[in-house]
């Protein structure tokens, strides 16, 4: 495994692996790495030659200095878990070898607009663009490449698809599935903040998460119902402040009038002092089945929040 700090120096390596044939896997990620971030690392090992985990904790996305300062960092398990996973390189910058007029933010930055404005974008303003930002750097440095991120972050990984398209980068955007717990809590860096009362009732997001796929796959066709049912689990909870529960058409985040096709059920919450989000995908029946009996007064397009 070979660690490399300096941007210049990761270019320059890549771009001679790709001279000699070499298909490159790049996994950005913020560190603390656990079993989730392991299995993007061992996809992109499936299908890459040489594979690049970057962990660099971006100060550019995170609104509060004092999420930024708590953000757990431990680079030397990262170097273990992304060699045992099959990383060939690590990348790991100091905060001014990728923004050098740091603490003043870079003069250019990356805005996707539309995607952001809505759910992690509407409760995190500045958050999508510290993302964009850092991911587009990334892929500078890293060119022609296959990208692999969680679908735990699903906002951000429709973000990043965007902008990849968007900017014509050469970067095949992979999206992975979100490994979880035993009791369906998604693995997150941030678990470990949490106290053993607040990390048990942390599972009720996983549960909410099913209640509204158990609604929409009983043919539950209004998006507040959907909503009402994950927010009512969500409530019962008392160490868990609902933030958002709502269910999106999966490729534009609004909300249908109806729900019809993919639709994908997306939950924040803060358990604690811990912002904690989830989602998970589902098919609705088609909308030409006949409205149920008691839903036809239902017809706004309000969402519960
Ligand atoms: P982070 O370090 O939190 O910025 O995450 C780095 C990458 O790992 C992102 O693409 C995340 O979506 C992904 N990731 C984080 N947690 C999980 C998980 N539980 N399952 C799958 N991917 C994850």
């Amino acid at each position: 495994l070979r660690v490399i700090s300096k941007a210049q120096e990761l270019a320059l390596t890549l771009d001679s692996e790709r001279a000699i044939g070499r298909k490159i896997g790049l996994v950005p990620t913020m560190g603390a790495l656990h079993l989730g971030h392991r299995s993007l690392i061992e996809r992109a090992v499936s299908e890459c030659d040489v594979v690049v985990v970057t962990v660099f904790v971006n100060p550019l996305q995170f609104g509060d200095a004092s999420d930024l300062a708590a953000y757990p960092r431990d680079l030397g398990t990262d170097l273990v878990v992304s060699e045992e996973a099959g990383a060939s390189i690590v990348f790991a910058p100091s905060i001014e070898e990728m923004y050098p007029s740091f603490p003043d933010p870079p003069c250019t930055t990356v805005h996707v607009a539309g995607l952001t404005d809505v759910l992690e974008g509407a409760s995190r303003p500045g958050h999508f663009d510290g993302v964009a930002t850092v991911v587009t750097k990334l892929f500078a440095l890293a060119g022609r490449c296959r990208a692999y991120f969680g679908e735990k972050d699903f906002q951000q990984l429709a973000v990043v698809r965007r902008l990849a398209a968007d900017l014509s980068l050469p970067v095949d955007v992979v999206g992975c599935p979100t490994i979880r717990e035993p009791d369906g809590l998604a693995l997150s860096s941030r678990n470990a903040r949490l106290t053993p009362s607040e990390r048990l009732a942390s599972g009720v997001l996983h549960q909410a998460i099913e209640a509204g796929l158990d609604a929409v796959r009983a043919g539950e066709r209004w998006p507040r119902i959907v909503n009402a049912a994950m927010a009512k689990i969500l409530g019962g909870e008392p160490l868990v402040a609902l933030d958002y529960a709502v269910a999106v058409d999966a490729e534009t985040f609004e909300t249908p009038h109806e729900l019809a096709g993919n639709v994908r059920l997306l939950i924040a919450a803060t358990v604690g002092e811990v912002r904690l989000i989830d989602n998970e995908g589902a098919t609705a029946p088609g909308s030409q089945e006949p409205v149920l009996a008691g839903h036809g007064t239902n017809k706004t397009n309000k969402r519960e929040s």
